[in-house]
């Protein structure tokens, strides 16, 4: 199976990513090309078909990060990534680990939650709800359900709690990340592990802030606006941030002693880059992040 490089450098992780050019190109565009392909799936580690287009698309071309949805487990790309990294990661905790997924409608948290029972979900139902505290939530008229509601730069949990939080593709949606990277900071124990997601431009020496709220709860646009599906409103969810390697520096100045960013490209365990045939900007290689604190 599959396993995940991690980097502390940007040195070292770009030469990887160099050294995995011309197979991100050939191997992923043929995937990018296809409607399905067999594989292994190192999430629900079986044998499995991938089917390579959900409803994410660069213009015509497949979106991969959020596509190759296992047809076993149905996680696509990005989730599966997370999995095979909780996968990786918390056999190496605590006997009785306690941790929060940062989701609670999706197939990763069921999927997670199914493997690891003590793992709490929850979603952000919005600045006016009180973390820890569940809602009757619904995005569509026939299907109401009870989210737990959490904040991620005001959780209901107390200091040094948790040992583990994840989350997939959340901080570009939240302003203050350096509040956020401190209230993780708060509630992980010592040696407490963050893994997580997020739109990475690995070309980008500093984060694009793409807009900022104002009193009135408005946003100022300092570039055009970007929202992304999350499943939890019809209009998707506004975009702060695309992040750049000054990001890490804020993870380390919130506290974390570690920070580290993950590769695995396997593209016959469905985890390949996200736009292979078009131009280099949205073709993120498949990472993720990893801050112990
Ligand atoms: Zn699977």
């Amino acid at each position: 199976m599959a396993h995940i490089q991690w980097f502390e450098k940007r040195a070292p992780f770009i030469a990887a990513v160099t050294a995995l050019q011309g197979a991100m190109a050939e191997r992923d565009a043929a995937i990018a090309r296809s409607t399905s392909v067999p594989g292994h799936c190192p999430a629900c580690d079986r044998p499995t078909v991938f089917q390579v287009s959900t409803s994410a698309t660069f213009a015509d071309r497949p979106n991969l990060r959020e596509g190759l949805r296992c047809e076993h487990c149905r996680l696509t790309a990005r989730q599966r990534l997370v999995a095979l990294a909780m996968r990786e990661e918390i056999p190496r905790m605590p006997s009785k680990p306690a941790g929060l997924l940062l989701e609670k409608t999706t197939l990763l948290y069921r999927f997670a939650r199914a493997k690891w029972h003590w793992l709490i979900g929850s979603e952000f139902l919005g600045p006016q709800r009180i973390s820890g505290r569940h809602y009757w939530w619904s995005t569509h008229w026939w299907r109401w359900r009870r989210t737990r509601h959490e904040s991620i730069t005001a959780f209901s949990l107390a200091n040094q709690s948790v040992d583990l939080i994840a989350h997939s593709d959340v901080l570009e949606h939240v302003h203050d990340t350096a509040l956020a990277a401190l209230e993780c900071v708060r509630v992980l124990r010592p040696g407490g592990v963050m893994l997580f997601t997020i739109p990475f431009f690995i070309d980008r020496d500093h984060s694009l802030l793409r807009g900022r709220p104002l009193a009135d709860g408005s946003i100022e646009h300092l570039e055009t606006p970007e929202y992304h599906g999350d499943g939890m409103s019809r209009r998707g969810i506004y975009t702060f941030h695309h992040f750049g390697w000054d990001f890490m520096d804020t993870l380390r100045a919130a506290g974390f002693s570690q920070v580290e960013i993950g590769l695995c490209h396997a593209p016959d365990e469905g985890l390949t880059s996200a736009d292979p045939m078009g131009d280099s900007t949205w073709n993120i290689p498949p990472i993720l992040f990893r801050a112990v604190r």
